[in-house]
């Protein structure tokens, strides 16, 4: 069993615990918390234990009845590999901590790819992150991208990319954040980072980005403009959808033509705090102008990058032959089929 440590229960870092605790060849052995909160309470509840990044705060966590198994470091001494999902800027303070106690470590995409010197998605370069010591999983945005562009150019080359992205302003739980009543450039300025978070990935990709942040909780939505080198059809494109591991169709039939109306298919679908951990590509806007393909894919960011972690910690530990097994080790240990 590959002995897991989660430093930052937070919205990403609750969700790995969970998808880690489900596969068969890993464990939890602990997730870390700063202050006494709802998500310390769960991590009881749930049975990770419990660590803490100031020991000397102990006597707050269990005046609040939430029970402390020790210190961040005593945790970390025990994994085989860490995943840092502390806040963005945070992670990268933790290096020196998993370098001198020798420990494998996962930072997020809110920290910069210097971090570990390694972006990573599962679908892209799963063969380049065996056996390293640090990884980084690139941030909802970008692995969304990254998976489409990849699979399409693969099969079509894919001579020049334009995205533009609509953000969500605020997890549904961040109750300071906004905009409430605006739309927010972010950034005024072009490109954003996400095209050249993707090259981090995939360099040989030509991507040009844009982005604004709308008064939204749940998901992202892509507008996407492919140029490709060689013909293809609006039917070709579907079966790469189809095809994938991590991509899904919102047909047609269905009705769905909006993010609210994608959150209640992930609840009635039974999904995990309605988590959708694939691109939803709206079918019917899959067409081409020329060789020039559009699409609308909408990206739940608080759950793709789960999945990818989870890979991310298989590769790294040298424990599966290849990408497609532990893509699908990881999709079945959480009953998910795109
Ligand atoms: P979050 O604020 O929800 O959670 C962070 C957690 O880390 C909190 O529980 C906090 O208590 C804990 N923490 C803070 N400082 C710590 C420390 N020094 N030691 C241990 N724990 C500490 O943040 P998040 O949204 O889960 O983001 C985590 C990372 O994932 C960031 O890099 C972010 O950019 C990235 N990310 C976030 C999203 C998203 O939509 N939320 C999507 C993709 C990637």
């Amino acid at each position: 069993m590959i002995k897991v440590a989660i430093n930052g229960y937070g919205t990403i870092g609750k969700r790995v615990a969970d998808a880690v605790a489900a596969q068969p060849d890993m464990e939890v052995i602990g997730v870390s918390k700063t202050k006494p909160s709802a998500e310390a309470f769960i991590a009881n509840q749930r049975g990770y234990p419990l660590y803490i990044a100031e020991i000397n705060r102990k006597p707050l966590f269990e005046e609040a009845g939430i029970e402390v198994a020790g210190d961040v470091i005593e945790m970390i001494k025990q994994a085989d590999i860490v995943v840092d999902a502390t806040p963005g800027g945070i992670g990268v303070k933790n290096k020196k901590l998993y370098e001198l106690h020798d420990v494998k470590a996962i930072w997020q995409g809110g920290e910069d790819h210097e971090v570990a010197g390694f972006s990573f998605c599962s679908s892209c370069n799963y063969e380049e992150a065996k056996g390293r010591q640090f990884t980084r999983v690139v941030s909802c945005n970008t692995t969304g991208l990254c998976r489409i562009i990849h699979a399409v150019d693969e099969a079509f080359r894919v001579k020049r990319v334009r995205a533009t992205m609509v953000r969500r302003g605020s997890d549904p739980g961040e109750v300071k954040k906004g905009p409430v009543d605006a739309i927010v450039l972010n950034p005024v300025e072009i490109p954003s980072h996400h095209g050249p978070d993707v090259q981090s990935v995939l360099p040989q990709i030509n991507i040009t980005t844009m982005a604004m942040i709308v008064p939204t909780t749940f998901m992202h939505m892509h507008a996407l403009q492919m140029e490709l080198e060689k013909e293809a059809t609006k039917e070709d494109i579907i079966g790469i959808i189809e095809a994938h591991p991590r991509m899904g169709l919102v047909r047609g039939a269905t009705g769905i033509k909006s993010t609210a109306e994608l959150k209640e298919f992930a609840q009635d679908m039974g999904r995990q705090r309605a988590d959708l951990y694939e691109n939803c590509i709206f079918a019917d806007s899959v067409g081409f102008v020329g060789k020039e393909l559009f699409l609308f894919q909408a990206i739940h960011q608080e759950a793709d990058v789960v999945v990818e972690n989870v890979d991310a910690i298989r590769a790294m530990m040298n424990g599966a032959a290849d990408a497609a097994t532990s893509i699908q080790m990881t999709n079945e240990a959480l009953g998910f089929h795109a």
